[in-house]
């Protein structure tokens, strides 16, 4: 496995590869890999020849508040990592390689941004189109792999793609979680013990709110049992907790066939995410 951290030396590789017809699987990451980072590798290097990982905390997607400094980083572990689960190239630009110039032209993700996540962190997902698609055009990828825990984030991708025809397919993988129900984050190294075993509180809270909506129908009478489960359970404070249809991230209707069931909690400074995607059968 090789590491490089220029432009010039990612294109040469992707290059390479290319004229071998070989067929490119991205995992865009920001690092401090868990294995919901490996698992995303390891389906990748199943569907495609290689594997090509990158490692970058993207300045862009963070608010002038947020943990861009604090956030964790460890190039060394995550190298190791990366190799264990099939990852033929990590591409760990600088801030100055990826963003040579004050940015004179902006990408502005559209009303499926504005939002869950979009609401309480203005600019962040005109920060991920920004470094997604400097990735795609980057490494040329055949099939690029996302997460479930970021859904929101999956879906304005996917629009992405679609309005900017990009070349290439979406995969998602589901949410890969701790034995206790906690989603994997590399976030979750910020929670005190107190905080880590509260946490959990917040998938069940989804749980039973899914529950209680399958056989009510009753979104309002969900929420208000989710709610009280997280506050009953945690210290944390709710940002938001909502059902929203997938992947347009609209209304709830009478006609919705796929929902999410969205929630971000602060536990303590933290700021966790979770959902659930499921259909009115529950699959
Ligand atoms: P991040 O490093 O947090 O930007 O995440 C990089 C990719 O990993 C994104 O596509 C995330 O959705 C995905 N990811 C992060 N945590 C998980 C998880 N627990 N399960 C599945 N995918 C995840």
């Amino acid at each position: 496995m090789k590491v490089v951290t220029t432009i010039a030396e990612l294109k040469h590789y992707v290059h390479q590869a290319k004229k071998e017809q070989k067929s490119i699987g991205l995992v865009p990451t920001m690092g401090y890999l868990h294995d919901g980072h490996l698992t995303l590798a390891r389906t990748a290097k199943a569907e495609n020849d290689i594997v090509i990982m990158s490692i970058f905390v993207n300045p862009t997607q963070f608010g002038p508040n947020e943990d861009f400094e604090s956030y964790p980083r460890d190039l060394p572990r995550d190298t190791e990592l990366a190799k264990s689960a099939g990852v033929d190239l990590i591409f760990a630009p600088s801030v100055e390689e990826m963003y040579p110039s004050d940015g004179g032209i902006k990408l502005v993700a559209g009303r499926q941004s504005t939002i869950l996540c979009g609401a309480s962190r203005p600019g962040h997902f005109d920060g991920v189109v920004q470094v997604v698609a400097k990735l795609f055009h980057l490494a040329e990828p055949t099939r690029a792999y996302f997460g479930q825990k970021d859904a929101q984030q999956v879906a304005i991708i996917e629009t992405m793609v679609r309005d900017f025809n990009f070349p290439l397919e979406i995969t998602t993988i589901p949410i890969v979680r701790e034995e206790d129900g906690l989603a994997k984050s590399s976030r979750n190294v910020y929670l005190s013990e107190q905080e880590r075993a509260e946490a959990p509180a917040i998938f069940a809270a989804l749980n039973l709110a899914k529950a209680h909506f399958l056989q009510t129908k009753n979104a309002e009478e969900a929420i208000a049992l989710a709610e009280k489960h997280i506050t009953e359970n945690t210290a944390g404070r709710i940002d938001y907790l909502q059902f929203l249809s997938y992947p347009d991230l609209a209304v709830v209707t009478p006609q919705t066939e796929k929902f999410l069931l969205a929630v971000a909690v602060y536990v303590g400074k933290t700021r966790l995410i979770d959902n659930l995607i499921f259909s009115l059968k529950g699959e």
